[in-house]
């Protein structure tokens, strides 16, 4: 018999212990067959020993099939904002994913049914909105060691090599076979020689490998244009690491709450699972976070970490159900993180 997969949580900060909690509920109920192992990180492992990222996590991380993370924010009772940077609980989270290797980003955007009275877009725009930008993120602009600031002049340097066009488009092309077969690469080819040589890289893998796929290039400005003017005409969208950057903040305005947005940071080891939204402790304690961001970042756990995509599947469409009978506090309902969890199981129970 293989062994039990092992997801490491690390529950973090604020209202992350509490939405962490929820979705290893969720993730026992449909997947008995995975075991658990709780660690530090954030401002709870300076608590406890002094350093955001301690070793005995870096240890346990080694055997990791996936990394359930909640959120990383203060410590409650070290003085961390006189900590030197290397010490403050952000730090544990950068170094975590240096660790890790996770260099795509996944960010689903969907507005769910019954819900597009929160979104900025009218209704008609809102409706059935189901968009996964797939963001390179250990290269380009931000991490090339090509930069200077000299006196007057500064300069930063955008570079992409073949390997790593290839591995960021693999994983938008593969997460495209699951959904409907449609990837835009989003680009600069108009100006920047990167974007031309990005666009052919792009073009080349989809002829050689994945024919099925239906793949357009569109130029960034464009995009940021059409992505909130009409955002049901994308599926699945590929982009370099400063674009993405901007086009996942642009398009997280969509759903209408943080609490809807779960991601996945893949690489080639264990992969990195968590919700955007940050610790939130203006209710940390209370009982009342929205821990759907988090129940459906196990779901990306279980599909694109550990390939059981039927059963991620049946976890999202339990968690659209309960956010239509029991909506929390901040999608204007009233129901609490654990009556929220209780109506993801019952529908999960329903459906089986
Ligand atoms: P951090 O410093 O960790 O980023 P923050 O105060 O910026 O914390 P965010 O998580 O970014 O907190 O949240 C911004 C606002 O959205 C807060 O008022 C918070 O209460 C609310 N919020 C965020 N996530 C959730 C959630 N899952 N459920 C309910 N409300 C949330
Ligand atoms: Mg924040």
């Amino acid at each position: 018999m293989p062994a039990k997969k092992l997801i490491v949580t690390l529950p973090g900060d604020g209202i992350g212990p509490e939405v962490t909690a929820a979705a290893v509920a969720v993730l026992r109920e449909v997947a008995p067959e995975l075991s658990f192992e709780e660690h530090l990180l954030g401002g709870v492992a300076i608590d406890r020993t002094g350093d955001p990222f301690p070793q005995q996590t870096q240890d346990a991380l080694k055997s990791a099939d996936a990394v359930l993370l909640g959120t990383v924010g203060g410590a409650q009772n070290s003085p961390w904002n006189s900590l030197p940077r290397h010490l403050r609980p952000e730090s544990g989270l950068l170094k975590l994913r240096k660790l890790l290797g996770v260099y795509a980003n996944l960010r689903p955007v969907r507005v769910q049914p019954g819900l597009e009275h929160l979104s900025p877009l009218r209704p008609e725009l809102a409706r059935g909105v189901d968009i996964l930008i797939v963001r390179e993120l250990l290269g380009g602009i931000y991490f090339d060691a090509d930069r200077k600031i000299e006196g007057s002049a500064a300069y930063n340097t955008m570079r992409y090599t073949t390997p790593e066009v290839e591995r960021i488009a693999k994983v938008a092309f593969w997460a495209a076979e699951q959904r409907k077969g449609r990837v835009t690469s989003v680009d600069k080819a108009n100006v920047l020689e990167v974007s031309e040589l990005w666009r052919r890289d792009v073009t080349a893998l989809r002829d050689r490998d994945y024919r099925s796929i239906h793949l357009n290039h569109e130029y960034v400005d464009s995009v940021a244009m059409l992505i909130v003017s009409n955002p049901s005409r994308y599926d699945v969208i590929v982009t370099e690491n400063l674009f993405g950057d901007i086009l996942s903040d642009l398009a997280a305005v969509i759903p209408g709450s943080l609490g809807l947005m779960p991601s996945a940071s893949l690489g080639d080891g264990a992969g990195l699972f968590e919700p955007i939204h940050g610790s939130a402790p203006d209710i940390a304690g209370q009982g009342v976070a929205n821990p759907a961001a988090a129940i459906m970042s196990a779901a990306m756990l279980l599909r694109h970490g550990l390939d059981m995509p039927h059963i991620a599947a049946k976890i999202d469409g339990a968690v659209s159900q309960a956010l239509r009978e029991k909506p929390t506090r901040d999608l204007g309902g009233t129901a609490s993180t654990q009556e929220f969890t209780d109506a993801v199981l019952k529908a999960l129970d329903r459906a089986a």
